[in-house]
């Protein structure tokens, strides 16, 4: 039987993190195996789901790159088809229609809550003759679920779980207006898509008892389950806004690599050995369900900037550079006054672990600044740095060749010459052509900036000087 996963979920908000994880699963399971993946929209609660959730939806898995083969299929656009399984299980018998009203199964709920037992449908419509039923009577319909014998299911993440049919009551497929619900919904779907894996959180153990016996009554083969331990925060509570469990487009707009969030994401509940990098490759070839782990898993923010931060040392400057377009464009750099991007990424790649700290670093080597940072210029750009910089300008515009070994040379003739230390010129330098106290070394950041523009910022420096002076 060929593979086919589905990532389904319900769009009520963002593409959180535990749902990409989730889908990166199922779309691993699927490409190992050169099965399907199969994009379902869980849309059946009107009230709670929005268009806009399903285009976050769409975007957060083409921004990962999780590609599905088949979809997206819409709930909302097959409620004939549940209709027409509902009926079937009435035929059949495992369905009835219930007209217990609102009021008796408050009732019942109380009754059972004071009596301490869980709170159940009794089943006193389960045995009604078609005369008592009268249809044309506001009624639901109810699945007719075993009284005896349990479920079983080998979970390949959790093992046996077993669940007595006497905890389970008689579920509602179809509401009184006719539509279906979710437990239904999910078996019609999974059913007829030829789902093999459901990897899902485990929030829907519960779930998965009453949706076995479901496909029991329709004569079909479940699929194989595995549940997924839920992410939780640094902290050991459930993962929330609270920690930053925003959406995952949000972390394409803090900077992340889609390679490093999806690196990240396939660690965060799954392992090889003591194995951290994988390439998509890699995960492919080595994930497997059955190796998901069993305990929840905590999120660590340092862990993700840590392989951000290798992948954009490691991977090929091309790649980091059409991820961080995006970036510069938000922070309106205007790549053709500079040097060309590429011989930043190496140079900031080893400074900066996002690529939103990137594009928030480079500024000045694409524009001209009017203000320097004020801590770095009233320690730095002192009455002491005017001859410094002065006599250091002097020797980088003597240079004929513009190479990093020149202007460090440049630089440390400065010194000498002047009998003082590298301190003494590196920073009130650093300052001039940056505007702030930090950069990479000067020797490549001067290159970088080239030469002429590097002239005029000492220039700049030097009035800067001069004008407080006056000022005090
Ligand atoms: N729509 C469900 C959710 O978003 C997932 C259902 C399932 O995977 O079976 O939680």
């Amino acid at each position: 039987m060929s593979v086919v996963t589905r990532f389904a979920p319900s769009p009520t908000g963002y593409l959180h993190i535990g749902g990409a994880r989730t889908a990166l699963y199922c779309w691993l399971h699927a490409k190992k195996h050169q099965g399907e993946f199969v994009l379902r929209i869980e849309d059946t609660d009107r009230e709670r789901s929005t268009d806009e959730a399903v285009q976050a939806i769409l975007d957060g898995m083409s921004w990962l790159g999780l590609d599905h083969t088949q979809g997206p299929y819409y709930q909302t656009k097959r409620f004939d088809r549940y209709k027409e399984v509902a009926e079937q299980l009435l035929e059949q018998g495992d369905a009835y229609p219930c007209f217990c009203s609102k009021e008796r199964l408050d009732e019942l709920r109380e009754t059972q809550m004071a009596n301490k037992e869980k709170p159940r449908y009794d089943g006193k419509c389960r045995n009604l003759t078609p005369e008592e039923r009268d249809l044309s009577q506001p009624h639901v319909i109810r699945f007719k679920n075993p009284t005896e014998g349990s479920v079983k299911w080998a979970d390949a993440v959790k093992g046996n779980i077993e669940f007595s049919n006497g905890e389970l009551d008689d579920l509602i497929i179809a509401r009184t207006d006719g539509t279906p619900t979710y437990n239904f919904t999910v078996v019609v779907d999974d059913w007829d898509m030829k789902i093999t894996q459901v990897v899902r959180g485990d929030d829907h153990v519960n779930n998965t008892p009453r949706q076995i016996n479901i496909f029991k009554a329709l004569n079909a083969k479940p699929p194989e389950y595995a549940h997924v331990p839920m992410i939780l925060g640094d902290d050991g509570k459930k993962l929330s806004k609270r920690h930053g469990a925003v959406g995952v487009m949000q972390y394409r707009d803090d900077g992340y690599l889609r390679e490093a969030v999806l690196n990240y994401l396939v660690r965060l509940g799954w392992s090889h050995g003591d194995q951290e990098i994988f390439s998509i490759e890699e995960m492919i070839e080595l994930f497997d369900i059955h190796d998901i782990n069993k305990a929840a898993s905590a999120f660590n923010t340092e862990k993700l900037n840590w392989l951000n931060q290798h992948y954009m040392k490691t991977m090929p400057v091309e790649k980091v550079k059409e991820a961080l377009m995006w970036h510069l464009e938000n922070h309106q750099i205007d790549l053709t006054n500079g040097p060309a991007i590429e011989s930043l990424i190496p140079v900031f790649a080893d400074r900066v672990q996002t690529l939103k700290e990137f594009a928030n670093s480079i500024g000045y080597f694409y524009a001209d600044f009017d203000s320097y940072d004020e801590k770095a210029a009233k320690k730095h750009l002192r009455p002491v740095a005017k001859e410094p910089l002065s006599e250091v300008q002097n020797r980088l515009n003597g240079l004929t060749e513009w190479q990093p070994e020149a202007i460090q040379s440049a630089i440390d003739s400065t010194a000498e010459a002047l009998g003082v230390g590298m301190g003494k010129i590196g920073m009130p330098l650093r300052v001039a052509v940056t505007g702030g106290g930090q950069s990479p070394n000067l020797d490549v950041t001067l290159q970088l900036i080239g030469k002429e523009r590097v002239s005029q910022r000492i220039d700049a420096a030097l009035e800067f000087i001069k004008n407080r002076e006056a000022q005090s």
